[in-house]
């Protein structure tokens, strides 16, 4: 049943698409909040694969995307709403279609959302994330089951045929696909993900090459905030299967914190057997930011959004509170016992 309803849903996608991309068109692509590997790899090769149809394509996110994916081809081209807020509103003011990727509810599009929300223009969505309202897209590719966004739109590309697949566009969807499944290690549903990947690696950049652009690239500082954060400040709780870790302001300012430094802590604490879940708890301007992940079918989505005011994905969920970092500790620790039960079982 939800073959053929995936199978519909795509149907009636390329239809529309194909009526939108028929004629040349101003198109602004817009990515998340902290925008990540897969945000900006499905939005750099979207646009790209629109500029190839004649047009207009620029791609747009609420706040600056950490350094390591600075490199990725295109990405100098990118809009940052808090750096250039005007610029941004004319494009979107303009636009004929505005392209939605990697979420799937305004309020995880930043400083953007204001001006989303006054927008009447026709949308279109391709994203893998939970609970989507399809009702306010022209045409939308929303599937779960998938690796990440940029695989849905390796799958767009490779519809309208592999010609249209450059060195650019595989190696901005191999940064998504890759930083999304950990290095292949997780969110991998279906044979169909490497299938792809293996399609855009003959295109691509050398693949170790992009790996190493990626991973290897840390500073003195993210490494040793690394090595302190699970040294120093791993709280284990074995009743609950639950390791978290909480940085302070301060401790980050100590190891000369830039943006992304922290990203990847989240996933070491999963190394160990024991552990089912695993909780990042930074302190940033004004806001405490939760990150979560899981193994197996405990959904840390659930979690997030039940008392985090976030979601995401079973095993990978983020969400944020106004709150200082005690508090914030104080509410995780208050709700894991709920959870205790479903922590403690295998599978
Ligand atoms: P991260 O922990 O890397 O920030 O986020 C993990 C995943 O959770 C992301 O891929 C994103 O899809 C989702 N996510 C992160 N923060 C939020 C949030 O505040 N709200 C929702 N709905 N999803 C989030
Ligand atoms: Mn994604």
């Amino acid at each position: 049943m939800q073959i053929i309803l995936a199978k519909m849903q795509r149907e009636q996608f390329f239809e529309a698409l194909d009526t939108v991309i028929q004629s040349p068109k101003r198109f602004a692509v817009v990515s998340h909040v902290n925008p990540d590997g897969d945000a900006i790899g499905s939005s750099l090769a979207f646009a790209q694969f629109l500029k190839k149809f004649g047009h207009e394509a620029e791609v747009m996110v609420s706040n600056d995307f950490p350094d390591f994916l600075a490199w990725m081809p295109g990405a100098c081209n990118i809009h940052i709403y808090d750096k250039a807020s005007e610029t941004c509103d004319q494009i979107l003011n303009v636009a004929d279609v505005l392209v939605i990727l990697d979420f799937n509810h305004s309020s995880r599009s930043g400083l953007i959302q204001e001006t989303l929300n006054k927008l009447n223009t026709k949308k279109i969505l391709i994203d893998h994330h939970r609970d989507t309202d399809l009702s306010q897209f022209f045409c939308a590719l929303s599937e779960t089951n998938v690796s990440s966004t940029s695989e849905l739109v390796a799958e767009v590309v490779m519809h309208y045929g592999e010609q249209y697949l450059d060195e650019s566009i595989a190696t901005n969807l191999l940064v998504g696909i890759m930083t999304d499944t950990g290095s292949f290690s997780h969110s991998i549903y279906h044979s169909e993900t490497l299938a792809i990947c293996a399609k855009l690696i003959d295109k691509s950049i050398s693949y170790n090459q992009i790996h190493q652009l990626v991973y290897d690239t840390f500073s003195e500082g993210r490494l040793r905030l690394l090595g302190y954060s699970i040294s120093n400040k791993m709280e284990v709780l074995d009743e609950y299967a639950t390791a978290i870790i909480a940085l302070s302001k301060e401790e980050l300012a100590q190891f000369n914190y830039q943006v992304g430094d922290t990203e990847g802590v989240v996933n070491f604490p999963l190394n160990m057997k024991k552990i089912r879940m695993s909780v990042l708890v930074t302190e940033r301007q004004g806001i405490i930011r939760l990150s979560f992940r899981s193994k197996g079918n405990f959904s840390v989505h659930e979690l997030a959004n039940k008392y985090f005011n976030g979601g995401g994905h079973t095993n990978a969920a983020g969400g944020t509170l106004t709150c200082s970092l005690e508090k914030a500790l104080e509410l995780l620790h208050q709700v894991l016992p709920e959870y205790k039960e479903k922590l403690n079982q295998i599978g």
